[in-house]
């Protein structure tokens, strides 16, 4: 039974004016389970609308008010959590207990925002000249604009959104068409911890919905995730109308293996992070340097972990409740996935384990595609040039411990990387040589928490600001500097005539 996915705005559901619908389907059975309204350029400004109206007074809610909403959200969030975890699995293919990770991780970033009112103090400075003080601050910009992909429908948004309010914005979020129920959860749930109603939108949608986002001028900020070439032109579009902008991109994250590593640790790792999720995380990684001599014996033991994996419908209904992996969030991208082994293979690639015949049981029309494991690539080959997405590891074999930093430096990218050893002074030097923003030292997906900032170097990031931390705090605020004089009947005479550039005195 397919159902209608509509736009929430002013705290309730909103069909929109347009006639344009998309299928939303469950890729562990490939039933189409949702019809999703894609907004017009005028549903895209009512739902932009509801949140200008809202933003001013949610900016001037006290600090304590507008924190107590956060916790309430907070609670509500971890006492329902596998709601929302059957909804990212019936609609992303991610079995339970990785959607339940990912809403753990989200959580961390509302728990961090709990705290906000100690992030938002400012400076105050008495006397810097005669009778004047300065005090800084930090304001809410107004609405922003939060665009997010298809892999973490609700730990990306989850970023952005819950530091976004705490500092008194209004929040447009524009969430991937493949996945886009999630948020509507995350909308009903805000509302039930209290938050006013517009402050939290969503506009559902494609390129449309994006555009208005970028072009309108009461959004004042975006903060986009998704692919490289879409966050190029979110960056270009919006930093042109004077936006603050910070864009995340795609990724190719290189797992490098010293010779001293421990290859145990090593092989569980390559598979939990290549595999994880059916290798659809930004910092997934994708391919796996083995240094010196340790490649044979590596890839024997990558192989036979992978083979042990059960992959299966991971969801509340699915036949597999213990399964590992789920499905490709399409057909098409499995398909595109699936042609980059292929391809992979013509170029001289050895295919050590294929996913490509691996249908589970109960689950025969979903867009399945299993572990696969290719060594012997090389940097030529399209597998390794391209962005696969998919659960396909890379093995590429070098020399020397410079060559693989080589390797991963020439790379377009620099979302995640991580080096195996035992070697402190090795993995030292590599955490200083690399051109990646976030290392990992025999730790595969090397996600910060959110205390730090999460986010990419060169092509994996543009713009100058990470997500949350006090990073993300410093994005969602603008600043303002005050400087004071109060007339002081026990001294006068104050001011006078001087028409030159004031001095401090
Ligand atoms: P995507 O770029 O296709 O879509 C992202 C968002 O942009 C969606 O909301 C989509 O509706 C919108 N969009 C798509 N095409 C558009 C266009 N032409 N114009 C305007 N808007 C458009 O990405 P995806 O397939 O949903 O997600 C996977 C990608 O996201 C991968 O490249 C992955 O590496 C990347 N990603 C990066 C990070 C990170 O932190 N760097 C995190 C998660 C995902």
């Amino acid at each position: 039974m397919s159902t209608t996915i509509a736009h929430w705005a002013s705290g309730a559901s909103y069909a929109g004016s347009g006639d344009r619908r998309a299928d939303v389907t469950n890729p562990a059975t490939g039933e189409v389970t949702g019809s999703l309204l894609l907004a017009t350029r005028e549903d895209a400004d009512a739902v932009i609308a509801a949140a200008t109206a809202a933003a001013p007074e949610w900016g001037r809610t006290s600090l304590a008010r507008r924190t107590q909403v956060l916790f309430a959200f907070r609670e509500l969030l971890n006492s329902r959590r596998e709601e929302l975890a059957a909804i990212i699995t019936a609609e992303h293919g991610k079995v339970l207990s990785d959607a339940l990770g990912e809403i753990a991780r989200g959580q961390e970033v509302v728990e961090f925002a709990c705290g906000l009112s100690h992030l938002l103090k400012g400076g105050h400075s008495e006397g810097v000249s005669t009778g004047v003080d300065v005090h800084s601050k930090r304001d809410p910009l107004g609405v922003v604009g939060i665009i997010s992909p298809f892999n973490f429908p609700a730990m990306v948004p989850m970023w952005f959104f819950p530091i976004a309010i705490a500092a008194g914005n209004a929040v447009v979020l524009k969430p991937s068409e493949k996945d886009p129920s999630a948020a509507l959860w995350l909308a009903r749930l805000w509302q039930e911890a209290g938050l006013p109603d517009g402050v939290f939108n969503v506009l559902q949608g494609d390129k449309v919905a994006v555009d208005a986002l970028l072009q309108s001028p009461d959004v004042q900020a975006i903060s986009f995730v998704g692919s490289t070439p879409v966050a190029e032109y979110v960056y270009s579009e919006a930093t042109q109308r004077g936006k603050r902008v910070q864009a995340l991109g795609g990724a190719k994250n290189h797992m490098v293996v010293l010779p001293d590593a421990d290859l145990d640790l090593a092989a569980d790792s390559a598979v939990n992070a290549g595999y994880g999720s059916a290798g659809e995380r930004c910092m997934a990684i994708s391919v796996l340097v083995a240094v010196g001599p340790v490649a044979d014996d590596l890839v024997a033991r990558i192989a036979d972990r992978t083979r042990g994996l059960v992959i299966g419908d991971g969801g509340e209904t699915g036949e597999e409740k213990e399964a590992d992996m789920g499905p490709l969030v399409t057909r098409e991208h499995r398909d595109r996935v699936a042609s980059f082994v292929e391809s992979g293979e013509q170029e001289g690639a050895k295919v050590v384990v294929d996913g490509r015949e691996v249908r589970p049981r109960g689950a025969q029309d979903g867009f399945w595609l299993g572990p696969t494991l290719l060594d012997h690539v090389t940097p030529e080959m399209g597998v390794y040039t391209e962005e696969i997405f998919g659960p396909v590891l890379s093995v590429v074999r070098v020399e020397t411990y410079e060559e693989a930093v080589a390797l991963v430096n020439a790379n377009p990218y620099g979302n995640g990387t991580a080096v195996f050893t035992n070697d402190g002074g090795a993995a030292r030097r590599y955490e200083a040589d690399v051109q990646v923003g976030m290392i990992g030292v025999n730790v595969p997906v090397p996600v910060p928490v959110a205390s730090y900032s999460f986010g990419g170097w060169k092509r994996s990031l543009f713009g100058d600001t990470h997500a949350h931390g006090t990073e993300g705090v410093h994005f969602f605020t603008r600043g303002k500097v005050v400087t004071t004089r109060w007339v002081d009947p026990a001294n006068r005479p104050q001011g006078g005539l001087e028409l030159g550039f004031p001095r401090n005195v």
